[in-house]
């Protein structure tokens, strides 16, 4: 057995491993593969329609917003959400919350001018910055909902006088969320809604045309939203495999139900770290993030002992990120439960021995 904690690409259900497995060997009526069929079929076309409305059923997605399936990663996104809105000589506001947070305002400054509202970047991003004022003026404000490397996440949004923007790579689709209250959000699909390769990207309408500047072709959210995000060939597996696994998620019973575990199976962890004297969480308690949950050892020369024992116990993709240290164990919605058992079991086992 592995318990796979990797923070992404991550885990997704044996059941979409299965399916994705057969549509390689035999996809469509005539047998062809999912990877050799056209896009421009009907039964493509039909994959990306059940994506769509798998997004905005699960997401309880507004009239007047576009759901579009598109190739770059969040990383694109970092500087085609500028190019789209933010006009010559103009300034957005962004919300300084860590590695990713940081990518997009360099994006951004390439762009136009950008203002960093508040920032946690003087306690290694331990904490989500709360009192800051969001200026009038600003052409949109931009978030990083969940900090995927340092475990916080944004359990409240800002009341903002301008059009947000969201990064949720690392948290979308593992709770509810009110679309109506964010104008773009954007996720790499790797963390929660399927394999990499494709981005998912949800924009309101009217947010766009309103700048004159000339926008290349890929980079412009109109043309994909007139192609009905087949502007060129789109990631054909990626898209498919997604629509595999947000199938497997309504079955569930939706966002609302993998909330209820993802709080039960984050709460069962950061139980056992504020409890074993051998660990510490990194994070403010009220930012914890339910997806990534970073904690280090009291003692951390003891860190290697307790990585080889976790190894041995089959867990993987523990260590933590390099500018942290210590561990981060993802729990992302297709992480059973049994996997933070044997975690913490793993935990306690160590403190048994150690004591
Ligand atoms: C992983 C991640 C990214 C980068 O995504 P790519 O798809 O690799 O470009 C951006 N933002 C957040 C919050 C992430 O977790």
């Amino acid at each position: 057995m592995t318990y796979n904690f990797g923070a992404g690409p991550c885990i997704l259900p044996q059941e979409v491993f299965k399916q994705a497995s057969q549509a390689v060997l035999e996809f469509n009526p005539t047998g062809l593969s999912i990877l050799e069929i056209s896009h421009r079929t009907p039964e493509f076309e039909a994959v990306v329609d059940e994506t769509v409305r798998l997004v905005k059923e699960l997401l309880d997605v507004p009239a007047g917003y576009s759901v579009l399936l598109l190739q770059g990663g969040a990383s694109l996104q970092f500087c085609m959400v500028p190019m789209n809105l933010l006009a010559d000589g103009h300034k957005a506001a962004y919300l300084d919350t860590g590695v990713w947070a940081n990518k997009a305002i360099k994006e951004a400054k390439i762009i136009g001018n950008v203002e960093v509202v508040a920032s946690s970047k003087d306690k290694n991003y331990t904490f989500i910055p709360k009192d800051y004022t969001i200026p009038q003026d600003a052409a949109y404000f931009h978030c990083t909902s969940n900090n995927t490397i340092y475990g916080t996440e944004m359990h409240h949004f800002p009341k903002s006088p301008v059009p947000v923007v969201c990064d949720m790579s690392s948290d979308i689709f593992s709770r509810k969320i009110n679309v109506a209250d964010f104008d773009l959000i954007y996720a790499g699909a790797q963390k929660n809604m399927g394999p990499a390769g494709v981005t998912l990207v949800i924009v309101k309408d009217e947010l766009l045309g309103k700048i004159d500047r000339k926008i290349p072709s890929m980079l412009d959210y109109k043309i994909h939203i007139d192609g009905g995000s087949m502007y060129n060939t789109p990631p054909v597996f990626s898209i498919y495999v997604s629509m595999l696994n947000l199938r497997w998620l309504k079955s569930k019973g939706g966002v609302e139900q993998i909330e209820i575990e993802n709080i039960d199976k984050s709460e069962y962890l950061y139980r056992e770290i504020d409890r074993n004297p051998f660990f510490k969480g990194t994070c403010a308690v009220e930012d914890r993030s339910r997806m990534n949950v970073c904690f280090v050892m009291e003692n951390p020369e003891l860190e290697k002992e307790f990585l080889k024992l976790t190894e041995d116990r089959g867990i993987i993709g523990l260590k933590g990120h390099r500018s942290v240290g210590g561990f981060r164990a993802s729990l992302y919605n297709a992480l059973p439960s049994t996997s933070v058992h044997v975690l913490v079991d793993a935990m306690q086992d160590f403190a048994e021995k150690r004591r």
